[in-house]
Formats: C-alpha cells, sequence, structure tokens
C-alpha cells in the first residue's frame, strides 16, 4: 500500500535506554515498616523490553498477609485513623496527591520499567489521574454522612455511615498505579485499613506509593502492601477471617477464585473488576477517518491490556472496506519501540506469558478462517514486542471474537442492521463497557439502551474521570468503582432507633 510502517523500521527495540532512577523499596510494607519476608524468600520482576531482571522483592505469603492483617485489625480497632476527623483523612490524602504530583517523575519511571507502557502515557496520562482521583476522594471523605429516616411510630430514626473495617485489595499489572488509588483512594476516605495485594509482575510503584502516603502522614497499620503471588498471598488475602471485605481486579477465572474463597471463610463481601470484550461499533453516518482514529485507541491504548479495551470493532457494512484498508494503515503507522523513548505510542507486553497467549490468539484467528490485514509478528529479536494486528471478517463464534486477548490485535466485525447489531453485541459473557460512534441521536439512545454494559462511551472512549463510576455487568464483574458509588463499597450502614416519649409532632 506504499505505507512506511513505523514498527519495522525501529531499532529501539533492541537497544534498550537505561531508565533513569534506581529501586529503593522492595521489602514488604507491614505496620508502617519495610520489612522482609517471613520466609525471607524474593522474587525477581523483570523488564518486559528484555526480559532481565530489575530487582528482587521480598515474596509475601500466608504468613506474611496474617502478619499485615494483624497491623490492619489493630490500626482499625485501636487506632487513630477510623477516629480522626474525616477532614483530617482528607487532609492527609490531598498531602498525598501533592507528593504524587512531586515524584510524577520516579513513578512514572518505576511504572514504565516494570510494565512496559511509554512513558509519556505514565507521566503525562496515568499519573494526573491518579492524584486527581486520590484528591476526588480526599473531598469525599468529610461528606460521607447518613441520613435521618422517617419511621411509623414514636421513634427517632438515623443512620449513621461506618467504616466497613479492614479492606483486603488485590490488583492487577496492567493499570498498577491507578488500581492502587482506585482501590486505596475511597477505601481511606471512609475510615478503612488496608492490606493490598499488588500483581506479581508489577510489584514497584505500589511500594513508593504506599512510603508517600506514609510521608503524607497516614499512621502506621493503615495501608499494608504485600507483594506476591496469587496462589499464595493473593489465596491467603481473600480467605482470611479477620478480613471485613475484599475489592479485587483481575480475570474472570480468578474472580470466581476469589469470591469462592471469600465465601467459604467469613463471608466477606466482595466488588469484582473483571475481563471484557467490548464492542466498538461504527454505524453507518461515521466520519470513516474519525472512526478509525478513535476505535484503534479502543484497543491499542497500553499494548491492549485494558480490560475495557474495544476488542469487537463493529463496523456498518456500507464503510466497511474503507475502515479495513484504513484500519491497516493506521495500525502499520503505529509507532512501537522502547516506551521510555519519545513519541513511542507501543511498548511490549508485560511478560513472556502474555506474550505467547497472543500469538497463540493470533494464530488461531487465522486457523479460523479470519483475514489477517495486517501485523501478526513478534517484533524484535528481545523482550516482549508484538506488531499491532488487525484481523478482518472475524466472526462471534471464533475464539478472538470471545476471548479476552489482552493484547494489540484488532478483531474487526461486519453487520448490516440494528437488531442484528444489538443481538451480536451482546452475544459475549462479559459487559463491561461499549463504545459508539456515530453522529445520529436516535442510533446513540437506541445503542446505549440496549447493550448490556456498565459503560456506554459514545463518540469518545476510555474517559476515566474520577467521579464516573466504572464496573461491569455479567462475567465483567459486580459493583462499581471511582465515582460517589465506591463508597458505598467500603462504608457499613449502621440504623439507630430510639424511641421517643412522645410522637413526632406532639
Ligand atoms: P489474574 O486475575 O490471575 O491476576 C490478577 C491478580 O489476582 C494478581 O494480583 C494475582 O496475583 C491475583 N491472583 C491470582 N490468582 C489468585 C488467587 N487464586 N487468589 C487470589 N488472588 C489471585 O490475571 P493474570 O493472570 O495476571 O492475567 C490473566 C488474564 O486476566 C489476562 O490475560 C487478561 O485477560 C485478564 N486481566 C484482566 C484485567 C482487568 O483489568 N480486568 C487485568 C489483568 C488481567
Amino acid at each position: 500500500s506504499g505505507v512506511v510502517s513505523s514498527y519495522s523500521t525501529s531499532s529501539a527495540v533492541d537497544n534498550p535506554i537505561t531508565p533513569s532512577i534506581k529501586v529503593d523499596y522492595t521489602q514488604l510494607l507491614i505496620n508502617g515498616n519495610f520489612v522482609d519476608s517471613a520466609s525471607g524468600k524474593t522474587f525477581p520482576t523483570y523488564d518486559p523490553r528484555t526480559g532481565d531482571v530489575i530487582a528482587h522483592v521480598s515474596e509475601g505469603d500466608a504468613e506474611d498477609i496474617d502478619r499485615a492483617v494483624s497491623a490492619a485489625r489493630k490500626a482499625f480497632d485501636e487506632g487513630p485513623w477510623p477516629r480522626m476527623t474525616a477532614y483530617e483523612r482528607s487532609e492527609v490524602l490531598f498531602r498525598f496527591a501533592d507528593l504524587l504530583d512531586k515524584h510524577t517523575e520516579e513513578l512514572a519511571t518505576l511504572e514504565t520499567w516494570d510494565n512496559g507502557k511509554p512513558y509519556e502515557q505514565s507521566a503525562k496520562i496515568e499519573l494526573p489521574m491518579i492524584s486527581r482521583v486520590i484528591r476526588y476522594y480526599a473531598g469525599w471523605a468529610d461528606k460521607v454522612h447518613g441520613l435521618t429516616v422517617p419511621a411509623d411510630g414514636p421513634y427517632h430514626v438515623q443512620t449513621i455511615n461506618e467504616p466497613i473495617g479492614v479492606a483486603g485489595q488485590i490488583i492487577p499489572w496492567n493499570f498498577p498505579l491507578i488500581m492502587f488509588a482506585w482501590k486505596v483512594g475511597p477505601a481511606l476516605a471512609c475510615g478503612c485499613t488496608i492490606v493490598l495485594k499488588s500483581a506479581e509482575q508489577t510489584p514497584l510503584s505500589a511500594l513508593l506509593a504506599a512510603k508517600l502516603l506514609h510521608e503524607a502522614g497516614l499512621p502506621p497499620g493503615v495501608l499494608n502492601v504485600v507483594s506476591g503471588f496469587g496462589r499464595t498471598a493473593g489465596a491467603a488475602l481473600s480467605s482470611h477471617m479477620a478480613v471485613d471485605k475484599l475489592a479485587f481486579t483481575g480475570s474472570s477465572a480468578t474472580g470466581k477464585i476469589v469470591l469462592t474463597s471469600a465465601a467459604n471463610s467469613n463471608l466477606k463481601p466482595v466488588t469484582l473488576e473483571l475481563g471484557g470484550k467490548s464492542p466498538f461499533i461504527v454505524c453507518k453516518d461515521a466520519d470513516v477517518d474519525k472512526a478509525v482514529e478513535l476505535a484503534h485507541f479502543a484497543l491499542f491504548f497500553n499494548q491492549g491490556q485494558c480490560c475495557c479495551a474495544g476488542s469487537r470493532t463493529y463496523v456498518h457494512e456500507s464503510v466497511y472496506d474503507e475502515f479495513i484498508e484504513k484500519a491497516k494503515t493506521r495500525a502499520l503507522k503505529r509507532s512501537v519501540g522502547d516506551p521510555f523513548k519519545a513519541g513511542i505510542e507501543q511498548g511490549p507486553q508485560i511478560d513472556s506469558t502474555q506474550f505467547k497467549k497472543i500469538l497463540g490468539y493470533i494464530k488461531s484467528g487465522v486457523e479460523s478462517g479470519a483475514t489477517l490485514v495486517t501485523g501478526g509478528e513478534r517484533l524484535g529479536n528481545k523482550g516482549y514486542y508484538i506488531q499491532p494486528t488487525v484481523f478482518a471478517n472475524v466472526k462471534e463464534d471464533m475464539l478472538i471474537a470471545q476471548d479476552e486477548i489482552f493484547g494489540p490485535v484488532q478483531s474487526i466485525l461486519k453487520f448490516k442492521d440494528m437488531d442484528e447489531l444489538i443481538r451480536r453485541a451482546n452475544q459475549t459473557r462479559y459487559g463491561l463497557a461499549a463504545g459508539v460512534f456515530t453522529n445520529d441521536l436516535d442510533t446513540a439512545n437506541t445503542l446505549t439502551r440496549a447493550l448490556r454494559v456498565g459503560t456506554v462511551w459514545i463518540n469518545c472512549y476510555d474517559v476515566f474521570d474520577a467521579s464516573i463510576p466504572f464496573g461491569g455487568y455479567k462475567m465483567s464483574g459486580q459493583g462499581r468503582e471511582k465515582g460517589v458509588h465506591c463508597l458505598s463499597n467500603y462504608l457499613q450502614v449502621k440504623a439507630v432507633v430510639t424511641k421517643l416519649k412522645n410522637p413526632a409532632w406532639m
């Protein structure tokens, strides 16, 4: 097609830039102190650009989770955090947000080094989102309040919102610091204490962020961070009898495991943010150039490693051929390379497991009869870079249209009429998000109501302001994060009924 591909001419993938910082924190953070794991064991965390070890990190398991839960329990049952005024808690969170802004370069460097995402994305998009979420919940801390409830009879009835207690939080590797902020922000604002288990692929940034939170004045024991693996540390946290609430983000398969383990232990309530297979719908009235650009962003952002990735691109038949041609051109122009290099849009995938899994899905797409329009191969000789890949003529019964690929693989499907589209778009076990690209108000309204998903983005995608609730229908999860909706995850409602001598109005 005469298009010069950015990625095939980039040598940056084979000559990694050396990050400008050193890793300071690798131990577990329990009761306000950095400590070794009880077993003394460590595990390596890798640079996805090369597969080389960045650092060895203390490996927490059941015993460390137990130590961390004891510290969080004591901080909740006896400590100042739930007892101080809500305004004092909000001040700690505001100071933390200021420190996040001050340490953006360091945090963004760790995030990119450990995860592989473009540094410009970490520093200019993600870090500002993170301090914004913390400020948003800092603002809520002193606005959480109960109600006076009119009751039948001579009673004064009020509700008190109390912090739920010790929260266990398990986060994934695709947005380590954003997930950290979405979890700890609302829990701390409500007065809870926390044991957070980071993802084994990306333990570094949570340790630095937690250190800054203590610098901002968080009392010891309120936030404990345990690095470690799912089957050991994660399982110990979800089944712990002294944990009052569990919040989990990750795959639907693991979501089932943690929900079961919460139920089989102390029936702790669980919120789940799980996978997705979100439709991005390009209607017949669409400006094709703009639709291609947005659909490209919806899928390829963060190396395709987004739970809400627009991973089924539905295109109306009247613009389908033009769309495919332009989607190919755009994918070929995507700048893939060392994420520390300026102007890079796509870095490596997180690790060799995901890398192999994605290449496996690409193979399955070809074998099941989808048309490979561009990409499909590894890029470079080291690390986990994959070419931006586009499939056309994808059908719902193909694995690539059903499973979460979690990689830079766009699947394009053709549609004809609205009823058929709605049926097909909902033909998935997931229900996290959808994108709708149209200027027609009726079409937008019809699709908004018909799609069984937690978020509909109309003529935009991945808009994640702190105030917007996020969560899934169906197997994409339970409950909502962000926004006012998230507060109830971390609160208990206590009804207080006082007998009055006189009935009301006497
Ligand atoms: P995962 O669900 O296994 O891991 C997420 C978190 O859960 C990690 O902290 C992990 O240590 C922990 N965990 C794993 N097993 C556990 C257990 N038995 N008990 C308690 N905690 C446990 O996800 P993954 O293996 O890192 O990635 C696999 C797939 O999950 C990806 O390919 C992708 O499809 C999906 N994923 C989704 C999201 C999302 O945001 N929805 C994020 C990451 C991965």
